[in-house]
């Protein structure tokens, strides 16, 4: 009789272990491991780390290669892990469960950001348009493998056009309804044309369940920066608004992530803005705060990833901020993707005002690119059709065939590959939690965790 096969475990190549050691409140020495296979941490004891940071796997006691072995940080090692990721990206792009409208109602915006690249004017509605628009997702919602159906609101401004998502929003919550498919809607918001009653309106009768606004510094920066095309500035009237908001608990199902678009203009300046939106009241959990880095790309891959990393030293002094301010934070990604963007799956698309279908938000309205975007105009398409491949449809494909980093990358599965436009263009779109994701595990340790770091016995950060 043969004896049962023994089998020979790897590391996953989608773990990341801390380069620090933290002590535990019961005294024990741990690393935390990041298995972005499942987006998740754990804390493993240092003996067993450093064993599994050399790769001497069979040092490993039985029972704890057993346990990391069902937490997924060690694999089967005739597994092909990377396969086995790049084949659930294929069939997450290719699956019709989740379908995603990105919906521009106008073309207009009433602010005049230094660093926009659209053009914006003011598009004239059309009634068949929208209705077309509206019959195809409801057509969606009506299929059988379709379980959710999300809209985003962009733009333009997209609340310049507050009474037609409204009109929208109604047909498409009833169509929700009567088919019982999952929907919510969010939206990319200058903050500038904000009251309570339209937040609460959004929320409650249109399904708003994010709202992104951007908010690049203190008042006067802000306004400098972003300012509206009659002249004034729109800080102080939306950070109050949100601040009732907070106060008052409006639309609590609704989460506010306040994005702070970092160049050399304004990064000396977001310390101040996080205090300044903490004074206002905006320091609670439901709202969040995310920076992103604006770049100045060059084509020289190599200098643009030292400012990526520079970028990254800074952005993890102002997490620690936020986080101890009290706004929401998340440190590192706790959900897998299932597709890098809307140019990477053809369940996802967008539409401008003119009735142009889109694969990639960086087309519409964009001088000089607009045209070369559109795959197809929404009359031309049948109710239950999916939108027509665009040219990052085979995105997963590229991945699996070229030497590109993220080919390799321990980030993958959470990471998608950013933006496929961008590595064409010659750029580095990683997010900065590829820069600083050991500084990231230590405010998990210490501030989600409450372990301390064990070589000086005082909180990592501090
Ligand atoms: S974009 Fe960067 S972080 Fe994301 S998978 Fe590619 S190499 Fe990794
Ligand atoms: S390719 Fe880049 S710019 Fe285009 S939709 Fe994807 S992330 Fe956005």
């Amino acid at each position: 009789m043969r004896g049962k096969k023994t089998m020979s475990l790897v590391k996953s190549r989608y773990l990341v272990t801390s380069e620090r050691a933290y002590r535990r409140a019961d005294g024990t020495v741990v690393r935390l491991g990041y298995l972005s296979r499942r987006a998740q941490v754990f804390s493993v004891d240092i003996n067993t780390a450093d064993l599994l940071r050399s790769g001497a796997i069979d040092a490993i006691p039985a029972a704890k290669r057993k346990e990391l072995a069902r937490l997924g940080a060690l694999v089967d090692a005739q597994v092909d892990e990377r396969g086995e990721v790049l084949a659930g990206f294929r069939a997450g792009s290719g699956s019709l469960r989740r379908r995603s409208f990105t919906i521009m109602p106008t073309a207009y915006c009433n602010m005049g950001c230094s660093y926009c690249g659209q053009e914006h004017y003011k598009s004239r509605h059309s009634a068949e348009r929208a209705e077309r628009l509206l019959a195809r997702i409801e057509a969606a919602m009506d299929h059988k493998e379709t379980e959710l159906v999300t809209v985003t609101w962009f733009g333009g401004e997209p609340l310049m056009a507050y009474r037609l998502i409204g009109e929208m929003s109604e047909r498409l919550v009833a169509r929700a309804e009567a088919t019982g498919t999952r929907y919510h809607s969010q939206m990319a918001s200058n903050g500038s044309l904000l009251t309570e009653h339209k937040l609460r309106y959004l929320h409650d009768s249109c399904r708003l369940r994010r709202l992104d606004i951007t908010l690049d510094g203190p008042q006067e920066i802000h306004d400098r920066r972003r300012f509206l095309k009659n002249g004034r500035g729109s800080f102080e009237r939306c950070v109050g608004v949100l601040g009732k908001v907070a106060h008052d608990d409006v639309a609590p199902g609704l989460s506010i992530n306040l994005r702070v678009n970092v160049d050399q203009e304004n990064e000396a300046h977001v310390t101040t803005l996080l205090h300044d939106l903490a004074a206002a009241g905006l320091a609670v959990s439901r709202f969040t705060v995310q920076f992103m880095p604006v770049h100045s790309w060059g084509n020289d891959i190599s200098a643009v990833e030292l400012e990526a990393r520079s970028y990254a030293r800074r952005e993890t002094e102002w997490l620690r901020l936020a986080a101890d301010l009290g706004f929401g934070w998340h440190a590192l990604p706790t959900g897998t993707k299932t597709t890098a963007c809307t140019a990477t799956t053809r369940s996802s698309e967008i539409h401008d005002p003119e009735g142009q279908v889109y694969s990639c938000s960086e087309h519409p309205l964009v001088p000089g690119v607009r045209d070369t975007g559109v795959i197809a105009r929404t009359e031309d398409l049948t109710a239950t059709e999916l939108r027509p491949e665009g040219t990052f449809d085979d995105w997963y494909d590229q991945v699996e065939n070229s030497s590109q980093p993220c080919n390799g990358c321990p980030l993958l599965p959470v990471c998608g590959g950013s933006c496929p436009k961008l590595w064409r263009e010659g750029h580095l779109p990683c997010p900065s939690f590829k820069f600083n994701l050991q500084e990231r595990l230590d405010l998990v340790a210490v501030r989600r965790l409450g372990f301390r770091t064990a070589e000086s016995g005082v909180h990592a950060g501090r």
